[in-house]
């Protein structure tokens, strides 16, 4: 109960938006008189409350008044932006709606947008269709007309094709809408580094100001000290509790247990931290544990397992974007987190990863339940490029491992690369990936897309569908 509470805190300064909402907006225009106008209110209502019975869990669907001239598309718009607990906008043209009335309306939308290309109605009704209702229905005219002055514009959006009321149609919209979250959630993310970055590592490291203006991650630095300050006064009550928790989480097999209140101290210590500051997302590196006994590994990963992103070597990017992948992932089955690649098995024709799962926490404190098991899975890292960054979304098979390795301390996974061993890993070279990245068994390339789709970001993906031709792609040399 008290650690229910303690997380509720630390999101709070994060700004979660318990209330996200999804405003529907729906175009036409003032030609086709009060009754063709009515309709349209009357169905968009209807389509506005079905879609928040589907994914109201995610975000609540609002209609907003139906933009008949361009007036009223810059009023909706600046309610879509003004509104803190709006996370982004669902858009569908009932009738032909003139796309220069949308050009001022959509300059001030910075927030991802949805097309949803479908239909009031979901059958033709051959026998009785007339002109008034082809005036009334024509989304086949009207979204096309709209999906122009996006294109041209160059508005980031995704478009949904289908009837609302399909499987696949609401499914796709819940998964804009658990994307379209994970923005609100990056847009107000601040970070805190602990130390700089490793010495001479490089994929860790990269520009803090464009991460700011790209996914609006604020990293700033702190000293240790401001940590080991908290941890000095944190009193044996409270590693206690802490304690209490670990049981009911872990099974601890270690004699160790001075060792493992130090990480409680640790972690009660960094929630304070956390929540004081409103943090969401944090880095250490080894090389500087001034006051500290131990790295905070135990710490690190318990947190990690409530949301808070994590990066070692002070690689605040893998901190930021696994806290923010977590979030995108919260209504999900299935489990999302930080991974460092080591090693293989070059067995031919059966090549397989091994990668540490959340840092150097021992099996003797192995979590009751395994965090993440065999199946598809995607690996997903973001890299600075120097003039851009550029995510790498790899899909992966998580196996079993084949033995046991008795004398290895740490929590980890085992995957095989797709198509295969030769060009999944080589692919992955080329493109820059880093050894820090999120493996998620929830989330698919099509999330990722999205993501990279809505801050603008390039995406090179890594499938089945990759080739020895696509390898040729990264050719190129730069000094
Ligand atoms: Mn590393």
């Amino acid at each position: 109960m008290e650690m229910y509470q303690t997380t509720r805190a630390l999101n709070r300064g994060i700004r979660v938006m318990n209330q996200a909402k999804l405003y529907f907006v729906v175009g036409s225009q003032d030609l086709y008189g009060d009754e063709c106008l009515k309709q349209v209110a009357e169905d968009a209502k209807k389509m506005a409350t079905f879609l928040d019975e589907k994914i109201g869990d995610v975000a609540h669907v609002e209609l907003l008044p139906t933009v008949e001239t361009s007036e009223l598309c810059i009023e909706d718009m600046r309610k879509v932006e003004s509104d803190d607990d709006c996370i982004g906008v669902i858009t569908w043209m009932h009738t032909f709606s003139p796309a220069k009335m949308w050009i001022k309306g959509l300059q001030i939308l910075r927030k991802p947008l949805l097309h949803l290309h479908t239909q009031a109605n979901e059958f033709l009704p051959y026998d009785t269709i007339d002109m008034d209702f082809m005036n009334l229905n024509q989304a086949a005219h009207g979204d096309r007309e709209y999906g122009f002055i996006l294109a041209r514009m160059g508005i980031p959006h995704q478009v949904v094709a289908g009837y609302y009321e399909h499987e696949d149609v609401v499914a796709d919209i819940r998964k804009f809408a658990e994307v379209a979250k994970a923005i609100a959630f990056s847009r107000s993310l601040k970070v805190a580094a602990f130390g700089n970055n490793m010495r001479e590592v490089a994929v860790t490291d990269g520009d803090r100001v464009e991460t700011q203006i790209c996914y609006g991650w604020e990293t700033n630095y702190y000293a240790l000290g401001d940590l080991v300050k908290i941890a000095d006064q944190v009193t044996e009550e409270e590693i206690d509790k802490k304690m209490e928790e670990y049981t009911s989480r872990y099974t601890m097999k270690t004699d160790r247990i001075d060792a493992v209140r130090e990480q409680a101290k640790y972690e009660v210590a960094l929630e304070k931290f956390l929540e004081k500051n409103g943090i969401g997302a944090f880095t250490d590196t080894f090389q500087d544990l001034y006051g500290l006994k131990q790295l905070p590994g135990i710490a690190c990963q318990n947190l990690m397992g409530k949301g808070i992103g994590f990066g070692p070597e002070g690689d605040y990017k893998i901190a930021a974007f696994s806290a923010v992948l977590m979030k995108m992932a919260e209504n999900r089955e299935g489990s999302t987190g930080f991974i460092e690649d080591y090693t293989y098995d070059l067995t031919k024709g059966q090549e397989l990863e091994l990668a540490s799962h959340m840092l150097e926490v021992p099996v003797s404190f192995a979590a009751n339940k395994p965090v993440i098991d065999a199946g598809d899975a995607i690996q997903v890292t973001l890299v600075d490029m120097g003039d851009h960054f550029r995510i790498i979304c790899a899909d992966i098979e998580l196996v079993k491992q084949p033995k046991v390795m008795p004398n290895l301390p740490v929590a980890r996974i085992m995957y095989r690369h797709k198509p295969n061993f030769r060009i999944g890993t080589a692919a992955w070279c080329y493109a820059g990936g880093a050894h820090h990245s999120v493996v998620s068994t929830s989330l698919t390339k099509e999330d990722i897309a999205n993501f990279a789709r809505f801050t603008g970001t390039e995406l090179v993906i890594i499938d089945e569908n990759t080739t020895e031709a696509d390898l040729l792609k990264f050719c190129g040399r730069k000094f």
